[in-house]
Order: structure tokens, then C-alpha cells, then sequence
């Protein structure tokens, strides 16, 4: 392991911010507490510091010589409405909100890079410390690249990363294309007419209307996507009805579309609407659809996989890096970023072995081993995407 000295220097530094931004959790663009922590942080080592972006937002931007290079690494600030079980002694004090999972982390290992690059000065350029609101459900990645990031703050390339419990500390997992699948909903709402339930022949019934189009939805992925191609069409609400001897003049379902490929992403909800408009047909019923994208799938570019994996083998040794992770259906806004520039988003071992408790989990609790090695990736990628300080000096 090659960790940085000026990281190690500030392991009991960054155990202290951790426990502290754990202790006050904030949720989706409420960050204000942790975002004015960021931002005072960052002024304290020295960088030019904007805030407001996408309201709880912070960019940190650290300049050293000439050159007009520049690379993006981003961290997100928000935790999650959840009540803590986790019992450890800095657990979230504020009622029913936790960081569960792991942001915490994510923005000290991001601060302490930022002082830790400020203090070695061994680069020429611009690094950019993006801190983002509101990654869980509400797209902060998405408003800040909507308020200009990256016109405001030109780079080449961002990068990302997420702690991932299901991978030992000290591992880190990479792959070029799609780590983290895109995320869609969506609401079909069946109209039929009320009647009584003793009488059936006097109503149209959404009921089994429902039944067919559950069934139907699951034949998607099983017969219409290519067998090596991946998909999930999970229906997760059901909503009709009342009483027991009342047919109900509406049944509503919602549900979820998880995807890697956009081919697959249309066809999924092509076949959607076909469905629910072919057995309304069938059924006399009126149905309508509504089918939202929210998150983009999260797809690393070649080029900037690759600077991630020079980085992470010579921080943790090549036999501590998987290049080829299962990617997870789970979702990710840094896909916003990653639809406007290159870059990769990695996972970082956090697990503590069998039993550790996952991402979402009440009693999960962010690895602080971790935490030196994560600033240090952020460091050595940084320093070797930009131009090194000596060349500069020998071309001058
Ligand atoms: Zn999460
Ligand atoms: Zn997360």
C-alpha cells in the first residue's frame, strides 16, 4: 500500500471530520451545516472556494503555474432518511436522517486531498474539488451540471468514486462502460368502471386488467431482450380498491426499469406502453403510462479508465484491483457528469469482511480504513493527470 505521507498525516484529521459530519446528517439540498463545513475546510487550505451551486454545492478549485489543464474529482454531501442503529459513538443525532451510505466518507477523503495536494504543490494546473448535494433520489449531480459546472470550471475529465462494502478495504474495482445502471420509474394508471362486486357484468374491473399487466411486464426481459443483454422490471407499488364488495373504478401500479444500455432502455419502455395499451384493449379499459428517466447508467469512458487504473494499482498493487466487477443495477448522478465529460467512477473497498452491513443499512457505519486510501487515490490521480511541476521547470 502507497499511501501519500501528507494522507497519513491526516488520518486522526479525517477520523475527527468523518465522526463529525456522521454526527449531523443532512438530506437532499438541506446540506447547509456540511456544505459551510466544505467550504470553511477548503478556504483553511488555502483554495478558492464557490459556493451556492445547485444551492448546498461546493467547488474548491487549487491552481499551481501556467497551465490551462485541469481535472474534476467529485464527492457528494448528502445522507439518507433513515434512523440510525448503528451504536457507534459518533451515530447521527438528528432524528430519522443517517449517512448510510458512506458520503461521509466520501467528503473527507475528498477534503483531505485538497490539503494534501495544497500542501505538496506537485502538479501544473487546476484540480477541482466538486462537492455535490443531493446524489440519493433528487439529482444534485444533475442541477450542478445544470448551473454550468462545467462551463464555469472547464476540465478534461471527473472522476468519481463510492465506497462499496461488498469489497474488502484495500481493493478497488474498475471497469471501462457501465458500473452503475440507469434508473427509471414508472405509473399506469387503469380506469375502468366501478361496480359491485356481486355484479362484475355491470362494471369494467382494472383488477385483472392489473394481474395481466404484471404478468406481461415480467415477459420483457425473459422474452424480448437479448438473452446476454441485461435488464430488471421490477413492479414494487399496487394500489386499487377499498372494500370487499366494491370493484374499483381505478388500480394503480408503479414500478422501476434498471438498464446499462440505452437500445435496451427504449425497448423496455416501448414494450411498456405496447403492453399497457394492448391489454387495455383487450380488457375495454382505458390505461395511460407514464414512464420518467431519471438517472442515466453510469459509463466510464476507455482513456480515463485506464488513468483510474494506473492510479489504483500503484496506490494498492495490481493484485488488489478488479478490472472486471459485476456491474451493479444500483444507480449513481455522477451519470450527469459523465454524460458532459470523460471520466470513470470506481468503488472503493470498504468491507470488513462477511456480516459488514451494506449500503441502506441502519447499522452501517462508513470504514474509516478506508479512508486514507481513498485521499490517496484521489491525490495520485490528480497529480499524474495533470503536468508535473519538474517537466514544466526543465521546459521553462
Ligand atoms: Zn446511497
Ligand atoms: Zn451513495
Amino acid at each position: 500500500m502507497n499511501l501519500l505521507p501528507e494522507i497519513a498525516a491526516l488520518e486522526s484529521d479525517m477520523r475527527s471530520w468523518r465522526h463529525h459530519i456522521h454526527a449531523h446528517p443532512e438530506t437532499a439540498f438541506e446540506e447547509k451545516v456540511t456544505s459551510a463545513f466544505v467550504a470553511d475546510k477548503l478556504r483553511s487550505f488555502g483554495l478558492e472556494v464557490h459556493t451556492g451551486i445547485a444551492g448546498t454545492g461546493v467547488v474548491g478549485a487549487l491552481r499551481q503555474g501556467n497551465s490551462q489543464d485541469a481535472v474534476g474529482m467529485r464527492a457528494d454531501l448528502d445522507a439518507l432518511h433513515i434512523q440510525e442503529k448503528s451504536g457507534v459513538a459518533h451515530a447521527s443525532t438528528h432524528a430519522g436522517k443517517m449517512h448510510a451510505c458512506g458520503h461521509d466518507g466520501h467528503t473527507t477523503m475528498l477534503l483531505a486531498a485538497a490539503r494534501a495536494m495544497a500542501q505538496r504543490r506537485n502538479f501544473d494546473g487546476t484540480a477541482y474539488f466538486i462537492f455535490q448535494p443531493a446524489e440519493e433520489n433528487e439529482g444534485g449531480g444533475r442541477v450542478m451540471v445544470q448551473e454550468g459546472l462545467f462551463d464555469r470550471f472547464a476540465m478534461k475529465a471527473v472522476y468519481g468514486m463510492h465506497n462499496w462494502p461488498e469489497l474488502a478495504v484495500g481493493k478497488i474495482a474498475l471497469r471501462e462502460g457501465p458500473l452503475m445502471g440507469a434508473y427509471d420509474i414508472f405509473e399506469i394508471i387503469a380506469t375502468g368502471r366501478g361496480a359491485h362486486a356481486a355484479m362484475p357484468h355491470l362494471g369494467c374491473d382494472p383488477m385483472p386488467y392489473a394481474a395481466h399487466v404484471i404478468n406481461a411486464l415480467q415477459t420483457i426481459v425473459a422474452r424480448n431482450i437479448h438473452p446476454l443483454e441485461a435488464g430488471v422490471v421490477s413492479v414494487t407499488q399496487v394500489h386499487g380498491g377499498d372494500t370487499w364488495n366494491v370493484i374499483p373504478q381505478e388500480v394503480v401500479l408503479r414500478g422501476t426499469v434498471r438498464t446499462f444500455q440505452p437500445a435496451i432502455q427504449d425497448l423496455i419502455e416501448r414494450r411498456i406502453g405496447e403492453i399497457v395499451t394492448g391489454l387495455a384493449a383487450t380488457f375495454d379499459m382505458t390505461a395511460t403510462l407514464r414512464y420518467e428517466r431519471r438517472y442515466p447508467a453510469t459509463i466510464n469512458s476507455a482513456a480515463e479508465t485506464k488513468h483510474a487504473l494506473a492510479a489504483a494499482t500503484a496506490l494498492v498493487g495490481a493484485d488488489n484491483v478488479d478490472t472486471n466487477p459485476m456491474p451493479s443495477m444500483g444507480s449513481e448522478d455522477f451519470a450527469f457528469m459523465l454524460q458532459e465529460k470523460p471520466g470513470c467512477y470506481i468503488w472503493l473497498g470498504s468491507g470488513r469482511g462477511p456480516g459488514t452491513p451494506n449500503l441502506h443499512n441502519p447499522q452501517y457505519d462508513f470504514n474509516d480504513d478506508a479512508l486514507a486510501i481513498g485521499a490517496s487515490y484521489w491525490v495520485t490521480l490528480a497529480e499524474a493527470q495533470l503536468p508535473a511541476q519538474a517537466k514544466v521547470r526543465a521546459a521553462a
